[in-house]
Parts: structure tokens; sequence; C-alpha cells
């Protein structure tokens, strides 16, 4: 196929097919993000990455909800760069349910 990929998969958001796919994904994903829940604006992502698997960028089953945080998140690790700030994760572990009933 002669198909020149541009950056981060751009071609496929200007594609036809695209508006319609990305609908479907966030109705069967019940409008939610599939990482955390949260509701609001979401981001449709490729499970796969366009750039590694372009032959899936218009699968269904290949697209997630997500929302921008987990988004951000997923393509920090994509792109091999640490994620912002690891002590909030830990802060996070620290204050999770289960280690709050301590007296
Ligand atoms: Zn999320």
């Amino acid at each position: 196929m002669g198909l020149r990929f541009e950056r981060f998969g751009r071609w496929v958001y200007r594609d036809k097919r695209w508006p319609a796919l990305r609908l479907a994904a966030k109705r069967r994903d019940g409008w939610a993000c599939v990482q955390c829940g949260a509701r609001g604006r979401l981001e449709v992502d490729h499970r796969e990455p366009v750039r590694s698997a372009p032959e899936r960028a218009f699968d269904l089953s290949n697209l997630q909800c997500l929302c921008p945080r987990c988004h951000t998140l997923k393509t920090r690790r994509e792109v091999g760069t640490p994620e912002l700030s690891p002590e909030r994760q830990k802060w996070r572990d620290l204050v999770a349910p289960e280690r709050n009933c301590h007296a």
C-alpha cells in the first residue's frame, strides 16, 4: 500500500469514517473512561497505536474511550516518557480506602 503515515496517525482523524466510529466507541463504552470510569470529556484511543497497527485504525474492537488524564498517561507510557509525578501515585496508594482505617 502506498500510504504515507503522518506523525501520530493524524490521517485517521481526518478520515470520513472516523466521526461515526468515534461515536460508536463512546456508545459501546457507556460514555465513560474504560480505565477509571470518569465521565465528561472523553477521547477515543487506539488500543494498538495507529503507527504500529495502521490496519486496525478503523477497527471498533481496537478503540477505547479514555478521559484526557488516562489518555495522557497511556500516551506517555507508549512514548517511553516517565509519568509526570511518581510521588503523586505513591501518595494515592497511601490514601487508598483500605489504608484509611488504621487507628
Ligand atoms: Zn480515565
